[in-house]
């Protein structure tokens, strides 16, 4: 086959010539309702919606990961009553800080989930 466009040899089936950029298919073409083709430097864009899993996945693990800190916390308060106050202060420590950073996870979904819904729209 050639190019409908600059008559550059092509193989069979291209969907685009690899010389002008002209789409060599009806449905690859780029035309509106009244027939109009736009230049053939202009090529079809599909933006792929992508998701960082990587991103979801150490965000849902670093909440998880709180909550299992508090929790194993809150066991070793109530542990450390049993013992007459063995590492009561240790225990007390962890429920602060895993309270703290299941606080600072929060404040980032609240901050992150508009921006991210935010470019998910802009890829669709
Ligand atoms: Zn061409």
């Amino acid at each position: 086959m050639y190019c409908k466009n600059c008559g550059k040899e092509l193989p069979d089936g291209a969907k685009f010539c690899r010389e002008c950029g002209a789409a060599q298919s009806e449905a690859y073409t780029n035309r509106n309702a009244s027939g109009f083709q736009a230049p053939p430097y202009v090529m079809p864009v599909y933006v792929k919606k992508e998701y960082n899993i990587l991103a979801i996945l150490g965000l849902v693990f670093s909440f998880l990961v709180c909550i299992a800190g508090l929790v194993l916390s809150i066991l070793g308060y109530r542990k450390a009553d049993e013992m007459g106050g063995e590492g009561k202060g240790l225990a007390l420590a962890g429920i602060i800080v895993s309270a703290v950073s299941i606080g600072l996870v929060v404040l980032t979904l609240v901050i992150y989930l508009p921006v991210a819904l935010y470019y998910m729209a802009l890829a669709i």
